[in-house]
């Protein structure tokens, strides 16, 4: 926790993105219960997080929380127990054909790499759920998104569970295919959050959320 918190401040201070011209204003969002053994890695906030400040509040949030609820995960349980983070920390912008959001550029990606990677070293979490490509990117070898949704990879230590974003703006889930592996990869989220009940708990007990705008 004495660590985690600096580096939230840290983080919620930080300008690089900005000051390089990427985006206008910066505003980091972090959010996560100090001792989670589940984290999730998102590709960056959007627009609705750039003033709620919490992660997964707009229209991919309510997909995603949809998702959970069809294991049996519910929302509010999920936030209090899983450290909820992103490749890039701010919302990028709307992408230029009017799709979604903008995919962070290679220099945003390197600038809040160190971010990312103190997070990990501090959470320490045992399971990994990558939610879009870029994430998946950042953990896993190149691979089709069909090759690696509905798959559970162990690699260093930690079991990564990538997912498919759900933003929308993407048509891969229009597939009845991919709707399957989607399927598979939410019972492989339940049976981990399942087989980390326990420890969960303890973390529950002992959490300390440190979001922005908390
Ligand atoms: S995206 Fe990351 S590096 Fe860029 S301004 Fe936001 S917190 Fe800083």
């Amino acid at each position: 926790m004495n660590a985690l918190i600096p580096l939230h401040e840290e983080i919620l201070a930080c300008r690089r993105c900005e000051a390089e011209g990427f985006i206008l204003p910066a505003a980091p969002v972090v959010s996560g219960p100090v001792m989670s053994r589940i984290m999730l890695i998102g590709q960056a906030p959007g627009r609705v997080e750039l003033v709620e400040r919490r992660p997964f509040q707009g229209k991919a949030g309510r997909v995603l929380f949809t998702w959970l609820r069809s294991v049996g995960i519910h929302e509010d349980e999920f936030r209090e127990s899983v450290y909820m983070t992103a490749i890039t920390k701010c919302f990028p912008g709307p992408a230029a054909g009017g799709n979604g959001d903008r995919r962070p550029s290679a220099r945003e990606i390197a600038l809040c790499r160190p971010f990312l990677d103190r997070q990990l070293e501090i959470v320490r979490p045992a399971v990994i759920l990558l939610v879009g490509g870029l994430a998946i990117e950042r953990f896993l070898p190149k691979a089709p998104l069909a090759d690696l949704v509905g798959r559970r990879i162990e690699q260093d230590g930690r079991m990564y569970i990538p997912l498919p974003h759900p933003s929308g703006a993407s048509r891969w889930l229009n597939h009845p295919e991919h709707k399957e592996l989607l399927a598979r990869a939410m019972e492989q989220v339940r049976d981990a959050w399942t087989g980390l009940g326990e420890s969960r708990g303890e973390d529950v007990r002992q959490r300390t959320v440190v979001a922005a705008g908390a």
